[in-house]
């Protein structure tokens, strides 16, 4: 389902992706390790356009969207439709404040029209129903937990059917009892077939739901394999002094 090729992404003089290549198929679950500064979100923001990669190519269901080897120019439109490929989930979860759960996780649907308002609607129902917010629906992000706005945010980003969802730290901004409920959550999804790549701390997690695995260290991918391959047994040293602190 997603093919990356060489992605490069540099900061002033500093490269902080230097060549990644790694592909999913429909339905997998990739988590991505690594030291803080690796380049994980930068990662994640280059496939989710939030950053422009200098070099490498993106392909989503065998159709390149992306090629940054070309210098091309992409118009805002067409970023807006790729990024459609995918959904996102912050750290911080990002809420609409001034809105109630239903309509934080049914404005980007309505707004982009990708249905009848009814089946937006009951869709988002649905999803909120998925994330066990059934009984929040009316209530606004202040009065939600951590944990909650966090089930908030994946519904949001589900409403919007990309073909991969990305979840970038997803429990590193909660507390440590309330991590457990979103964890579920994305356990969950897994089990529905959705295609999602984890940037996450939480080693016993990324064990657990992956079906492969990435260590990233310094902008390169270090290890890459299934959880028993990069858990159990670590090929390069810098994983194995990773895995070491870690777990
Ligand atoms: P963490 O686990 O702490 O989130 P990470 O592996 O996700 O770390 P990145 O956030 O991708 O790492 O950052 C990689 C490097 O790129 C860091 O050295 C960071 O300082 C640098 N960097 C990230 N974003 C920018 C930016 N917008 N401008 C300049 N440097 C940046």
């Amino acid at each position: 389902i997603l093919e990356v090729k060489n992605l490069r992404k540099s900061f002033g003089k500093t490269e902080v992706l230097k060549g990644i290549d790694f592909s999913l198929e429909k339905g997998e679950v990739l988590s991505i390790i690594g030291s803080s500064g690796s380049g994980k979100t930068t990662l994640l923001r280059c496939l989710n356009f939030l950053e422009t990669a200098e070099n490498g190519t993106i392909s989503v269901n065998g159709k390149e969207i992306f090629d940054g080897s070309k210098n091309k120019k992409y118009k805002e439109d067409e970023i807006r439709k790729n990024r459609l490929h995918f959904g996102l989930v912050f750290q911080n979860f990002n809420l609409f404040p001034q809105y109630n759960v239903l309509k934080n996780v049914t404005l980007a649907p309505s707004l982009m029209k990708i249905d009848t308002p009814e089946n937006i609607e009951k869709r988002g129902r649905e999803l909120i129903e998925t994330v066990g917010l059934t009984d929040r629906i009316e209530h606004y992000p202040c009065q939600l937990s951590g944990g909650q706005q966090q089930r908030v945010a994946i519904a949001r980003a589900l409403a919007m059917n990309p073909d991969i969802l990305c979840f970038d730290e997803p429990t590193s901004a909660l507390d440590p009892e309330l991590t457990g409920e979103v964890l579920k959550v994305i356990q969950g999804l897994k089990s529905t077939d959705n295609t999602m790549i984890v940037v996450t701390h939480e080693m016993s997690f990324a064990k657990n739901i992956s079906d492969k695995v990435i260590f990233m260290a310094d902008g390169v991918i270090e290890e890459f394999g299934t959880p028993e391959e990069v858990f159990d047994n670590p090929k390069s040293e810098k994983t194995k002094a990773f895995l070491n602190k870690s777990l």
